[in-house]
């Protein structure tokens, strides 16, 4: 596999997922979300989003499967024509003329059940999907993973500044990193690539750590606790999506804190592998809350993991050890 021209296939689908989920958004009115059976709001964009992503990696890469979050199961249910439509219109978009079965297909193509045989792919369509809904954060995140390890990430981050300490450089950005290659940035505009580095910070009294938004999904209590004990002084940067890997990856801050909210919540491969790439490429170090790497090769969630710890690397087993005190090991 030529993981460089494996990446601009995966940058490609990337930006036209991108454009999808902003045409999306700025459309976007109350009531567009559908709930599925994990409660979460499931919108047009997720699917149309899915549909894109899926039916240009499958044309350069016919034979490998995709791990997707999403499937279209809801979409062919009689009762849920109008949101239907406005996938098969909101993918019209960006590839006009596929039909209603090939964009189906396509989403269904996600159901792959991962593993570490062979290669995949792992997509979320709209990570963030509340950042989203709220018109804020989200990301387009995908990854490809080669028996078990992830070789390649991009993250599409239609919303993110381009510079974090200067508004008026505008919004949009897209990651990109495969193995051994180093991690780059480029703005949705902008074909340009530059390279990203993680801060150089060195003692964690000066760094900043980003968190999840939602507070079901990160403890921000346990977190405020971990600061603490690490002597941050800064406020937490709260940010939805992988856009938080992305910030540590080019330095916005050191650390990203996701630290369980209830027990047996299993993360999910496609919340973390692009997002792990990116940052690992940068130089940041990424592992659970035990210290222990991630485990991409065990299906469609990382079973062997609990909660995630990403530093730029300069004072990872410090946090590991302050989490440990803060959650009681
Ligand atoms: P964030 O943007 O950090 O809020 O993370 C969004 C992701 O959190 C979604 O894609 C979900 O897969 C995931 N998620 C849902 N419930 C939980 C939970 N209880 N703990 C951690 N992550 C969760
Ligand atoms: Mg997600």
């Amino acid at each position: 596999m030529d993981l460089a021209a494996a990446r601009e296939v995966a940058l490609d689908a990337v930006l036209h997922a991108s454009r999808v989920c902003q045409t999306v958004q700025d459309r976007l009115v109350a009531g567009a979300a559908l709930q599925k059976g994990d409660k979460s709001p499931v919108t047009v964009a997720d699917f149309a989003a899915q549909a894109v992503v899926s039916h240009l990696l499958a044309d350069a890469f016919p034979g490998i499967p995709l791990v997707g979050e999403e499937d279209a199961a809801a979409l062919r249910e009689p009762g849920n024509a109008q949101m239907r439509d406005g996938v098969l219109s909101a993918v019209a978009q960006v590839l006009p003329g596929l039909s209603a079965d090939q964009v189906l297909a396509a989403i269904d193509r996600g159901t792959y059940e991962g593993g570490d045989q062979g290669m995949h792919w792992t997509l979320d369509p709209i990570d963030g999907t509340k950042g989203f809904l709220r018109l804020d954060q989200y990301a387009v995140a995908l990854a490809l993973i080669d028996r078990g390890q992830v070789v390649l990430g991009v993250l599409g981050c239609p919303n993110l500044p381009v510079d974090d300490d200067d508004a008026s450089a505008g919004r949009g950005c897209l990651f990109a990193a495969h193995r051994g290659a180093g991690a780059t940035m480029r703005t949705l505009d902008d074909p340009a690539m530059r390279p990203v580095h993680v801060s150089d910070v060195g003692d964690t009294a000066q760094a900043r750590f980003c968190e999840s938004v939602e507070k079901a999904h990160s403890s921000q209590s346990d977190s405020a606790r971990v600061a603490d004990l690490l002597g941050i002084t800064a406020p937490p940067y709260r940010i939805d999506s992988q856009c938080k890997y992305a910030a540590v990856a080019r330095g916005d801050a050191s650390i990203y804190l996701r630290l369980p909210t209830k027990p047996g919540y299993v993360e999910k491969i496609w919340d973390h592998a692009g997002g792990w790439m990116v940052v690992t490429e940068a130089g940041g170090r990424v592992t659970d809350i035990h210290g222990r790497d991630l485990d991409f090769g065990r299906g469609r969630t990382l079973t062997e993991n609990q909660g995630v710890i990403t530093t730029n690397g300069r004072f990872h087993d410090q946090v590991v050890d302050a989490v440990g005190r803060v959650l009681g090991r």
